[in-house]
């Protein structure tokens, strides 16, 4: 594949310092929904629903081993990035995490997720939507364990439930 304009990088999010001194880091939720939701629709059109779901999951799983480097650092035991990821989210508006089962030996888990940025107060369709936080959960867990992850979403706001209950196990 021919290398792209834009290859991710940290760097990529920008001095929002020296860029936005009168705005500043934050804006409103509803802009960042527009622009997921026209994309997806886009995304949609061009490769189909399947199609679309892995791109977000790519992105996802992308933006969080990068998340992993640069947000959370690197993470001596489980609770110390369970604790640091939980901080980090609800200071960034991102969601509020909770781990509801975690059975290190085995390398399962499952996370909930409520207020999350994605879905919530979305129209209910019966299918759950939040395909890039599977895959950003996975490049977590994939940061601070080195190994690769499958995350999957079982309860979304969009199936009725009023949280995003992902499990998470090795891939392969
Ligand atoms: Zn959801």
């Amino acid at each position: 594949m021919a290398v792209g304009k834009y290859r991710f990088s940290w760097k990529l999010l920008g001095d929002i310092q020296v860029g936005r001194p009168n705005l500043g880091p934050t804006t409103r939720l509803e802009v960042y929904r527009l622009m997921q939701f026209t994309m997806r629709d886009v995304l949609e059109r061009r490769l189909g629903a399947e199609g679309a779901d892995e791109v977000f999951y790519d992105a996802g799983y992308l933006a969080g081993t990068e998340f992993y480097q640069h947000v959370l650092g690197k993470q001596e035991s489980f609770a110390d990035f369970v604790k640091a990821l939980q901080s980090a989210l609800k200071e960034l508006g991102v969601g509020i995490l909770r781990v509801e089962k975690a059975d290190l030996a085995a390398a399962q888990f499952v996370l909930t997720v409520s207020e999350d940025l994605d879905c919530s107060g979305l129209p209910e369709t019966g299918e759950g939507i939040c395909v890039y936080d599977e895959g950003f959960i996975a490049g977590l867990l994939d940061g601070f364990t080195g190994k690769k992850f499958q995350v999957k979403e079982i309860d979304c706001w969009c199936t009725g439930d009023r949280t995003c209950r992902f499990t998470a196990s090795l891939s392969g």
